[in-house]
């Protein structure tokens, strides 16, 4: 038996979109971008923990993706207006929902992630079980 113990990272388990109790599993099937739709794991191929805690429970990571994309428009807003001072509201539409639409992926990948490591109560790191299986 293995006694040293691991401790992974945060960062590394947030960016990669891994499981938030071993920090090992992959939270989602397919790659953020290529053609068809994203797919969720069920639950996490390494430690087993169901990601959908409750029936309905990823309708609050659309509250999550929304605070996200309105940081992302106002930021893109204000980008628009420092780097080519323009006032035309149609410069300001087009760019917003281009990157918008381009970003969509991003975000409701992220949207789940941000939820299931830092917004759900009691659910925390378990480095026990970050161990390979036996
Ligand atoms: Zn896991």
């Amino acid at each position: 038996m293995n006694n040293q113990e691991i401790r992974l990272a945060a960062w590394p388990a947030i960016v990669h979109g891994k499981c938030p109790r071993c920090r090992r599993g992959n939270m989602f099937a397919t790659p953020m971008y290529h053609f068809g739709s994203q797919v969720m794991n069920k639950t996490c191929p390494h430690c087993g923990m169901v990601f959908e805690r409750e029936p309905g429970y990823f309708y609050v990571a659309m509250l999550v993706s929304y605070a996200m994309f309105v940081a992302e428009m106002v930021s893109m807003a204000v980008a628009i207006r420092t780097l080519t001072g323009s006032s035309n509201p149609w410069l300001y539409v087009g760019i917003i929902l281009t990157v918008g639409v381009i970003l969509s992926p991003f975000n409701f990948r992220y949207s789940r992630i941000i939820l299931l490591h830092w917004l759900t109560p009691g659910l925390h790191y378990q480095p026990e079980t970050s161990s390979d299986k036996k």
